[in-house]
């Protein structure tokens, strides 16, 4: 055979540069904020494939926590709606359960791509419902959301290798699931996709402050074609959340939110033959060794305590520092928060935005003052807040001691309460004295300090030299009061599977 001749070189004339105006820079490519979220008026309930009035037509407003003004009302979804959710997802669970891997995972792509399609105007309305600043829900929450979606259709016909040695799989039936308000659209993504593609059906609540991307993502079900009942979501405030994991027909709960509201599950639950998963609160430790690149740790601690204004399960809220460096990375972190900027969520530039609901800054504030009076040094910088809406400094307390509250309790707040040790025991020591055990990070130049800290860490995610690092590929879940079952990768899928 001839050889094929090599491939030529074409030069092209340079393209002469686009003359672009300010208005068509936006038309272009258009800046998330000013994208259109799209926002009904009025949100109904999503059951049997259906939008649909609650039975009581009783509605309660969603609030934008930046400025307090009204951005929809949500319907308020009594325990009757809340059966008519559930015989509606156990209708449709025989033809879901039945159908070919291949065609769940069809459905999950699509709703994949719908979402990416719609990613920014998701991406506004999550910013909107919630408070976190924009570039977080443009470059994090909605991406991350469509990778979990896209991962689990990748696994729905291939489960029969997901678990090497079991002779068989089945789906349990009906899952009733429980999300909070911190990732609303992403902890939707990581309940849902799993339940879906092992064939399962749903009933979701979505937490009372940040329903919206959820009804959102109920149009992207509709557009997908999913079959009616399959996913059906019920919102309210914790007594539908208690009337969803109550439900004889739930054969799983899947709960992710604090470990209050947990033990109340567990115990309800008990007894009853549901299986349950349980994401719950953290209070971990990012540990900062003196071999450490102390200006990159400086940064995973910022970001460790004040992504999504430190309402973060996994946030690094505890920081140990060793006590040859705490002085440097004290006052390196200082003037680092110094240039966080706080305020209007939809700014492009903001780090730090609202905070989701009155009661929660209210919990802050009532910590931190507990903080300062039981001896910890409180810093704020000194930014100018927004009169209206949620908003709290970021907060740094050193001096803290292991019998602190603010050292042993979830803040889920901007405040890093700071710790110090000596050595690598007295780390270990310090880190694993907390009821919780969701993440770590460790912060050193030895190889062997991550894998040693790493083994003895007792927490279901370290991170070493990083922090918040993500991946749908890799299992999540806690230890002791932080939770149990796992959520991604191969483990998050056999928390939706009774294996034979
Ligand atoms: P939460 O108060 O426990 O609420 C979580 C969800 O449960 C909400 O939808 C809530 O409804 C509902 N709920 C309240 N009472 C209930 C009951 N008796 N039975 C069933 N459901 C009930 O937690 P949150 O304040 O929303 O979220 C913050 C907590 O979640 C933190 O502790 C955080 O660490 C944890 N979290 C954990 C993870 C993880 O993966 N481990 C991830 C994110 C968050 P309403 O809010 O509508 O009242
Ligand atoms: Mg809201």
């Amino acid at each position: 055979m001839p050889a094929r001749p090599a491939a030529r070189r074409t030069t092209r004339p340079a393209r002469p540069a686009p003359e672009l105006s300010f208005g068509d820079l936006w038309t272009f490519d258009p800046a998330p904020e000013t994208a259109d979220p799209k926002l009904r008026q009025r949100y109904d309930l999503f059951i049997d494939g259906k939008f649909s009035a609650p039975v009581s037509g009783t509605y309660f407003p969603s609030i934008n926590p930046a400025n307090e003004k009204t951005l929809a009302q949500i319907a308020l979804a009594a325990s009757t709606d809340v059966d008519l959710a559930f015989a509606a997802a156990t209708r449709a669970f025989p033809a879901w359960s039945r159908l070919h891997g291949s065609e769940r995972g069809k459905y999950l792509y699509r709703i994949a791509r719908l979402l990416q399609d719609r990613a920014r105007e998701f991406a506004v309305a999550e910013t909107l419902d919630g408070g976190k600043p924009i570039k977080e829900s443009r470059d994090f929450d909605v991406p991350m959301a469509a990778a979990h979606f896209f991962y689990h259709a990748g696994w729905a016909d291939k489960l029969e290798y997901a678990f090497p040695g079991a002779r068989a799989w089945k789906p349990h039936g009906v899952v009733g699931q429980v999300i909070p308000w911190n990732f609303p659209l992403l902890m939707l993504a990581w309940k849902l996709a799993p339940a879906l593609a092992t064939g399962n059906t749903v009933v979701l609540k979505p937490a009372e402050t940040t329903s919206i991307t959820a009804l959102k993502l109920a149009e992207i079900l509709l557009e997908a074609d999913l079959p009616p009942g399959v996913v059906n979501f019920v919102t309210g405030a914790g007594e539908v959340g208690a009337a969803v994991v109550n439900h004889p027909a739930a054969a799983k709960i899947a709960f992710t939110g604090s470990t209050e509201v947990g033990k109340k599950i567990m115990r309800a639950s008990a007894g009853s033959g549901k299986k349950l998963t349980l994401e719950l609160g953290g209070k971990a430790a990012n540990i900062v060794f003196e071999d450490a690149p102390i200006d990159q740790a400086v940064e995973g601690v910022v970001n460790g305590i004040f992504f999504n204004q430190g309402h973060v399960c996994c946030a690094g809220s505890r920081l140990l520092v060793q006590e040859g460096v705490a002085e440097v990375v004290l006052a390196k972190l200082k003037n680092r928060i110094r240039v966080l900027r706080v305020g209007d969520p939809i700014d492009k530039n903001t780090d730090i935005g609202a905070i989701n609901s009155r009661e929660q800054l209210d919990k802050i504030r009532r910590l931190v003052n507990i903080g300062v009076k039981d001896g910890a040094e409180l810093y704020q910088p000194p930014c100018k807040l927004p009169e209206k809406g949620f908003y709290f400094r970021p907060t740094i307390l050193s001096g803290v001691q292991q019998s602190h509250r603010v050292a042993r309790e979830e803040i889920f707040g901007p405040v890093l309460s700071i710790l110090t040790f000596r050595t690598v025991e007295e780390a270990i020591e310090k880190a694993n004295n907390t009821a919780y055990g969701l993440s770590a990070g460790v912060w050193t130049d030895k190889g062997s300090r991550i894998l040693k800290m790493s083994t003895e860490l007792k927490a279901g995610v370290v991170w070493a030299n990083t922090y918040n690092r993500f991946d749908p590929a890799s299992p999540f879940g806690g230890y002791k009061e932080s939770g149990f079952g796992r959520e991604g990768g191969r483990h998050g899928l056999a928390d939706y599977v009774q294996l034979h």
